[in-house]
């Protein structure tokens, strides 16, 4: 089957004017590395994705197939495949400048969409949406991962308020700050699991929250935050859909598996691995006994190992796509299989196939030592840091076994 896109004359013109104006306002030439340190707030580097997220966000093009009175492109899905599809190709797209599914939108937009009041969408959606403000997903407490619906965190009434007391944890990127952040909380603590949670979007600057650093391998120098909660009132106008809501919001988390949400592509695995890329350029230029790396056939061996697992990552991606595009089933074991593949045998096979390759400058950060800017080295934590990011292996693997077997939630 060919899940490749095929552009019609129409959607090649569009092509040529999202290049035009991609070259004209985010410049391709823009140096950047996955170091944590080179993109703090404040930086040259997070005010050059902030900016570049604001520009497509002006442009529709961060949620192109939404609406466009909510902030987004209203763009066709063929139409977002090819303005993503650009996007993904530039270096910066490596930070989420262009990503539609980094938390904010991919996880949050769709659920203010489905369940926010008009008010609501037009409030949050729109800044959301134009990359203007930042969420937080604060779903993980200490004591609940995997398992959502466990939330101990509660919002109990009190007249038009919410009270929310306790803490939830590994919030945050290394894009080190947050205008809100959207919680999970048992509005009901008498009501069965899951018609007991409420979603809200709570402002990270309300009395009665803190906040401690939590060391994390991912954000290796500024780690993710413990966000505690302590007699927060939070008013009804941030709780999603308002009070008659208030214990539904088990329907908005869930929406993506219950295939309610709107149709959405994200092309960002689809384009060639840029530390991939890197390296093959590095084993064709650096000689070791007089001749390229390249022509080592151990080398050459462990390239084309890794180079089968990122284009079965790419086809996996195209498949995801072709899905959504076509308005086939969003959800079933595929997107577990493409995360488990993504995570749990390409990453681990990449960073093997470097060490062995690259030997210990795969390992160094120094400025003077370090390859590619310190992706390489940087490479070594996405198989473990993201082992546990969104869903584990497990989840996956228990995803697909119960879609094997037709076994429901
Ligand atoms: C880098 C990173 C960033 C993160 N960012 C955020 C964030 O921004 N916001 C947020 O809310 N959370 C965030 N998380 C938390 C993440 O969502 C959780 O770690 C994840 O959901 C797993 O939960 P847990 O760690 O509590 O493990 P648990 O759910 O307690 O799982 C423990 C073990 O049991 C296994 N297990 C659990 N349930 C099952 C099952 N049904 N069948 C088989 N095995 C099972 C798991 O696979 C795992 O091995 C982040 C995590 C990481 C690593």
């Amino acid at each position: 089957m060919d899940f490749e896109f095929h552009d019609t004359p129409k959607l090649a013109k569009l092509r040529n004017e999202v290049r035009a104006w991609l070259d004209l306002n985010i410049p391709m030439d823009f140096e950047i590395s996955d170091n944590p340190h080179d993109v703090l707030p404040g930086s040259t580097k997070y005010e050059f994705i902030r900016e570049a997220r604001r520009k497509l966000g002006a442009k529709g093009w961060l949620a192109s197939t939404w609406p466009k009175e909510y902030g987004g492109g209203g763009l066709s899905v063929d139409e977002a495949a090819v303005v993503d599809s650009e996007v993904a190709q530039r270096p910066w797209s490596r930070f989420g400048v262009g990503d539609f599914f980094v938390s904010s939108l991919g996880f949050f937009g769709p659920q203010l969409l489905m369940m926010g009041t008009e008010e609501q969408k037009k409030r949050f959606g729109t800044p959301l949406l134009r990359g203007e403000i930042i969420a937080w997903q604060g779903y993980s407490e200490p004591d609940c991962g995997s398992d959502a619906a466990s939330v101990k965190t509660t919002a109990i009434r009190d007249g038009d308020d919410y009270v929310v007391n306790g803490s939830k944890i590994w919030l945050g990127s290394q894009y080190d700050n947050a205008d809100y952040i959207f919680v999970v909380a048992v509005t009901d603590p008498k009501a069965p699991r899951r018609r007991n949670i409420g979603l809200f979007l709570v402002p990270v600057g309300l009395p009665g929250i803190s906040k401690v650093r939590v060391p994390m391998m991912r954000n290796c120098h500024t780690g993710g935050w413990h966000i505690f909660f302590e007699n927060v009132r939070v008013p009804v106008e941030y709780l999603i859909g308002g009070h008659e809501n208030a214990t539904n919001g088990w329907r908005a988390i869930s929406a993506g598996s219950s295939g309610t949400m709107p149709p959405q592509i994200n092309l960002g695995f689809t384009v060639r691995d840029h530390n991939q890329e890197f390296v093959l350029a590095y084993c064709r230029e650096t000689k070791h006994d007089g001749q390229p790396l390249s022509q080592d056939s151990d080398v050459r061996e462990a390239l084309v190992e890794v180079e089968i697992q990122l284009e079965l990552n790419r086809l996996f991606a195209m498949r995801q796509n072709w899905l959504a595009m076509t308005g086939k089933r969003l959800v079933g074991y595929e997107a577990a299989q493409t995360h488990l593949h993504r995570k749990d045998v390409t990453a681990i096979e990449q960073s093997d196939a470097y060490n062995d390759i690259l030997g210990p400058a795969a390992l160094m950060k120094e400025p003077e030592w370090a390859l590619f800017e310190g992706n390489i080295e940087y490479q070594h934590f996405i198989p473990v840091a993201h082992a546990a990011a969104g869903t584990t292996a497990e989840v996956d693997s228990m995803l697909m076994a119960r879609w094997a077997c037709r076994i429901g939630d």
